[in-house]
C-alpha cells in the first residue's frame, strides 16, 4: 500500500482569538505531514475575503493551501479575477464546487454545475491548478438518480479535474460502491475519502440531514443513549471513525480527507490509532 495521503479542511474563522486557535491547530496537525489545508468558501456565512485571508496565513506558514470556490450566483468575470488573485498567490490547488443557492437570490449567475466551473478554471488557467471536485457516495441530495449523479461526476473528471473529496459517510460500503461505479464508467481519478470525526451528536445529526450523509442507525442509537455524557459520546466516535478509516485504506483508499471543524485532537486521535 502507497503511503496514503493526509488533508484537512478549515473554515475561516471569524474572530482574531479563533485565527490564532487555527494557526495552532495547523501547528498539530503538522506531523502528520499533510499534502494541503483546505479553506471553505460560503459555508457557514464565510466571505471570498475571510477564506482568502486564511489560504494567506496557510501560505505564510510554508504550507500547501487549497481554497474553495463555488460558482454558483458567480460570474465569469468574478471568477476569474478569484483566480487570479489566488495564482498569484501561488496557490496551486483548488476544490471546484457548484455550491448552494441561499435562499432569496434572484439568479444563479453564469454557472450552473460545478462542471462548467472546472471546464472554466481549466481554459482560464490551464494546467496550473490541481482541481479537485466534490463527491458523494451517498449521492448527491438533489440528484435525479443515482445513475445521474455518476455520470454527473464523470462530468467532472471529463471536465478537467484531478481528483475529487467525498461527502462524509459513515458506511464504508457506499464508499466502496461508488468508486467500482465510477470505474465502470471509466472515471479513473482519486477519489479520497472525507472523514468527518464526531464530537457532539446534535450537531452531527443537523450537518447529516441537511447534507443527504446517513448516520446508520445503530450509531445514531447508541450516541442518542449517551444524551449529554460527551466523553461517552467521543469514545465511541472514536472506535466508529478509527474502524472506517482502517476499513477504507485496507480497501485502497488513496488518503483521508478530515473535517476538522478546526479542531486537530480528533484527527491526531484516529492518525494514532491508525498506527501511522
Ligand atoms: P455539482 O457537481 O454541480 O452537482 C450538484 C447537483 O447537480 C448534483 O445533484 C448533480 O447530480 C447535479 N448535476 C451536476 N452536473 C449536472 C449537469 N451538468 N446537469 C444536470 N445535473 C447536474 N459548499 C460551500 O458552500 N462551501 C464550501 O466550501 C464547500 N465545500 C465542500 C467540500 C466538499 C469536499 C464537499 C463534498 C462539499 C462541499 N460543499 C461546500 C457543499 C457543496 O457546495 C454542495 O454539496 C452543493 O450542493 C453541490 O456542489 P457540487 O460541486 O457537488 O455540485
Amino acid at each position: 500500500m502507497n503511503k496514503p495521503l493526509f488533508s484537512f479542511e478549515f473554515f475561516p474563522p471569524q474572530t482574531a482569538e479563533g485565527v490564532e486557535k487555527l494557526a495552532a491547530t495547523r501547528k498539530q496537525l503538522e506531523p502528520l505531514n499533510p499534502e494541503f489545508f483546505s479553506v471553505t468558501f460560503g459555508a457557514g456565512g464565510s466571505t471570498r475575503d475571510r477564506t482568502l485571508e486564511t489560504v494567506q496565513q496557510i501560505k505564510a506558514e510554508v504550507y500547501n493551501a487549497a481554497p474553495h470556490l463555488y460558482c454558483i450566483g458567480s460570474t465569469r468575470d468574478n471568477i476569474r479575477a478569484i483566480l487570479e488573485t489566488y495564482k498569484n498567490l501561488g496557490v496551486n490547488r483548488i476544490v471546484a464546487l457548484r455550491g448552494d443557492l441561499p435562499s432569496g437570490m434572484a439568479g444563479i449567475g453564469e454557472f450552473q454545475y460545478a462542471n462548467e466551473l472546472v471546464s472554466f478554471i481549466r481554459a482560464q488557467t490551464g494546467d496550473h491548478f490541481h482541481i479537485e471536485v466534490a463527491a458523494y457516495p451517498e449521492f448527491h441530495p438533489q440528484a435525479k438518480s443515482p445513475r445521474d449523479d455518476l455520470l454527473n461526476f464523470k462530468r467532472k473528471a471529463a471536465a478537467g479535474a484531478n481528483s475529487a473529496i467525498t461527502q462524509y459517510f459513515y458506511n464504508a460500503d457506499s464508499y466502496f460502491y461508488f468508486v467500482d461505479e465510477c470505474r465502470k464508467l471509466g472515471v479513473t481519478i482519486p477519489i479520497v475519502p472525507g472523514i468527518m470525526p464526531i464530537m457532539k451528536f446534535s450537531q452531527l445529526a443537523r450537518f447529516s440531514d441537511t447534507c443527504g450523509a446517513e448516520i446508520p442507525r445503530w450509531i445514531r442509537r447508541t450516541m442518542e443513549s449517551y444524551g449529554d455524557d460527551t466523553e461517552s459520546v467521543q469514545a465511541f466516535g472514536q472506535d466508529v471513525v478509527a474502524a472506517l478509516c482502517e476499513r477504507l485504506l485496507a480497501g485502497g483508499a488513496p488518503g483521508l480527507h478530515f473535517y476538522t471543524l478546526n479542531h486537530a485532537a480528533p484527527a491526531l486521535t484516529i492518525w494514532k490509532r491508525l498506527g501511522l
